[in-house]
């Protein structure tokens, strides 16, 4: 029988652990849904290549309005969407219209250029998970692409099974999904009993996100809403939970560049995302094709840094 959750009985032996911090996201609100954005954080860009982390609808809502995301850019990243409840057409300029349910991975990369629109199912709540990963200079600049995995490879720890969306954990199998920097994401399930020691690569930093009650990381209570942010160096993490519920382990190596971000726009300089917004203004379908959507196109707000649209 598990007890509540007592974090002075949590092991805390490993070095790295002692460097866990947790951190409150913002809330917020996109395409009619509540969002809890819990990276970047402050002073914080990446986590490994990962550098945005919005959770959907962080807690039940009656009557959710439908998501509905109109056509809109992106560039120098890889969304990663992830669904926990309720379905959404991802469409973009690659032509592709693709229906993603819960446990199936959308991995759209902008690469120098994409656009693409959401719309959730009318009267069922969106919840999920949307991230991007940054893309590193090799392919920063390069084509774009869209894959879809609807069955994802499994693994059982001792007090968790785990669906990895990129990369893996431990021994065992690996995603399909395509990696342009060493990266992991994973939805582990986790049980009560007892807690689980998640195999790290200790090269690697990480981030935990509670996605349906805390999570006691390391020996810290983490709500739903926040982040555990684990510096590279930890082999295990120790995770224990109450009640049984989800977090995503999100991490990767360091990604050793300095990311620019503003709008749906990575990239390095201001002088890029400025191109990146002229392009979007301007229609430029060589830079950013037309995206089939019954959604109207979002217009991108001027940056704060352009005088003279
Ligand atoms: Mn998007």
């Amino acid at each position: 029988m598990s007890g509540p959750i007592r974090p002075a009985d949590a092991e805390c032996e490993d070095e790295a652990l002692r460097g866990v911090e947790v951190r409150e996201g913002r809330r917020a609100e996109v395409g009619g849904l509540p969002i809890a954005r819990v990276l970047p954080t402050k002073g914080r860009r990446t986590v490994g290549p990962w550098c945005f982390v919005d959770l959907m609808g962080p807690e039940e809502v009656l009557d959710p309005d439908p998501m509905e995301v109109g056509p809109h850019p992106h560039t120098g990243l890889s969304t990663v969407t992830w669904l926990l409840s309720g379905e959404a057409l991802h469409t973009d300029s690659l032509g592709t219209e693709q229906v993603i349910r819960p446990g199936q991975l959308n991995l759209m990369t902008a690469g120098r250029g994409i656009a693409h629109a959401e719309l959730g199912t009318p009267d069922e709540a969106t919840r999920g998970v949307q991230m991007w990963l940054a893309q590193p200079d090799a392919t920063r600049n390069g084509a774009n692409a869209f894959e879809h995995h609807g069955d994802l490879p499994r693994l059982a720890l001792d007090g968790a099974e785990v669906a990895l969306l990129v990369g893996g954990l431990g021994e065992g199998p690996t995603s399909p999904a395509r990696q342009d920097h060493p990266t992991v994401g994973a939805q582990l399930d986790l049980r009560a009993a007892g807690g689980v020691e998640v195999p790290l690569d200790a090269t690697f930093e990480h981030g935990l996100v509670p996605l349906d009650g805390p999570v006691l990381v390391a020996g810290q209570v983490v709500e739903v809403g926040s982040l555990a942010l684990v510096p590279a160096g930890a082999e295990v993490l120790p995770l224990e939970v109450r009640t049984p519920g989800r977090a995503m382990l999100l991490g990767g190596a360091p990604l050793g560049e300095d990311v620019k971000m503003w709008w749906n726009f990575v990239a390095r300089t201001t002088d890029e995302i400025t191109a990146a917004w002229r392009a979007w203004r301007d229609h430029d379908t060589d830079r950013f094709g037309p995206v089939p959507s019954i959604l109207d196109r979002i217009d991108a707000p001027t940056p704060p840094w352009v005088r003279t649209p």
